[in-house]
């Protein structure tokens, strides 16, 4: 029972009020936190930095995420936490779930959070992965040249995401740049996929097991910054990225959303990175699947029922970076959704995205085409 007390001040008591705790006040916490209001769930955030968008419509201990004190106090207002970032450091969560329950677990995170175990354990459960060669030391790279080839990319480990993190090397030329670049921190390298496009796909599990998958999208990146997410239907491609990513969270014993990415290279999935949280590439369940990713997430950290996951028919995503278009015009193309984190303005920095729902692929299409010549970016 909690007790509830309106702005008039009258109080009564309620059930069913089930309170979220949340590591990270990003969009992502932020529409985890807007997708929960309608199931009665309430929310904290935990987030450093003071104009966390979440925030904005949370609770919010503006606090580091290895303050011991924060993190009791974030388990002291919950009765189930989850994270909305990869990089939350693993002894956060750890702690955290010394006091109460924590999905996805501290353990899959760990496993997730370093590039190589991530691509050793797809690589353990059959799924194709770039080669790939560990890399410490200058003459590391060198050797791993010798095994993985040109081209190929030289990531840091841990820590990357959006591109950052990343050197391409085209031959003997880059390899000076790129150890002064990277050297220093643990690295991989892979081999360069030439992939035909990128392909995610969006799965939830209950803490009982129960699984479901999104339709499969294709996402297009500039300077390695998710640009767009359109669902496309392949029951081949859809079997086999389920597969992966059932035996994926299986292995991991896995609770919560999941993001696996892939490379599509002549039908073949290439898997190349699992983010353990809600993702970029899934916002357009929003309006467009009969349950969203956010509301699938919460259900199954709480072991409630996982709800459907088809789509309203031709769905898209188009990201809002560094600056945000005119909503007037934005608003006056039929079937597109807006959405605004609530942040302030900066070059590369996600502002917002727009959810396209169509009857047809062609009216779809040309929907698309309209909002990006709209948003520019
Ligand atoms: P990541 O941080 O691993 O998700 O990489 C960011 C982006 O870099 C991917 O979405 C791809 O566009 C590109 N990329 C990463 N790894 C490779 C690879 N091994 N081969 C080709 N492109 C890659």
């Amino acid at each position: 029972m909690q007790v509830v007390t309106s702005l008039a001040g009258e109080s009564w008591e309620i059930d069913q009020r089930v309170k979220i705790g949340i590591v990270g006040g990003g969009q992502l916490g932020r529409m985890l936190a807007l997708a929960g209001y309608p199931l009665g769930l309430t929310f904290t955030v935990l987030d450093p930095a003071a104009d966390a968008c979440a925030g904005q419509v949370t609770r919010h201990l503006v606090e580091g995420f290895d303050n011991d004190t924060a993190l009791a106090r974030l388990a002291a207002d919950a009765d189930v936490a989850t994270f909305e970032f990869e990089n939350v450091p693993v002894a956060a969560v750890r702690r955290l779930a010394d006091r109460l329950p924590v999905h996805p677990s501290a353990d899959a995170l760990e496993v997730l959070q370093d590039r190589l175990t991530e691509k050793r354990l797809f690589q353990a459960l059959g799924m194709p992965t770039a080669p790939i060669a560990t890399v410490d030391t200058r003459d590391d790279l060198v050797a791993a040249i010798g095994s993985v080839g040109y081209p190929a990319v030289l990531k840091t480990r841990r820590m990357g995401y959006d591109g950052r993190g990343q050197y391409r090397l085209q031959g003997a030329r880059d390899i000076t740049p790129a150890w002064q670049r990277l050297g220093g921190s643990p690295l991989l390298l892979e081999g360069y996929v030439d992939f035909r496009r990128e392909l995610s796909l969006v799965a939830a599990r209950s803490v009982s097991g129960d699984t479901v998958f999104y339709p499969l999208t294709e996402n297009t990146h500039r300077d390695g910054i998710l640009r767009t997410s359109r669902v496309i239907h392949d029951g081949m491609l859809q079997a086999s990225a389920e597969r992966h990513a059932h035996a994926l969270m299986r292995r991991l014993d896995y609770v919560g959303v999941l993001a696996l990415e892939m490379f599509d290279k002549d039908g073949v999935l290439i898997a190349n990175e699992a983010a353990p949280r809600v993702h970029n590439s899934g916002h357009w369940t929003i309006e467009g699947a009969v349950t969203s990713q956010f509301e699938n997430h919460l259900r199954a950290i709480l072991d409630w029922p996982l709800g459907r996951t088809d789509a309203r028919g031709y769905c898209a995503m188009v990201n809002l970076i560094g600056v945000l278009p005119d909503w007037r015009e934005l608003l006056g193309l039929p079937g597109v959704h807006a959405h605004s984190y609530g942040k302030a303005p900066a070059p590369g920095r996600k502002l917002g995205h727009v959810t396209i729902v169509a009857d047809t692929e062609s009216a779809g299409d040309d929907l698309l085409a309209a909002v990006i010549r709209l948003v520019a970016n």
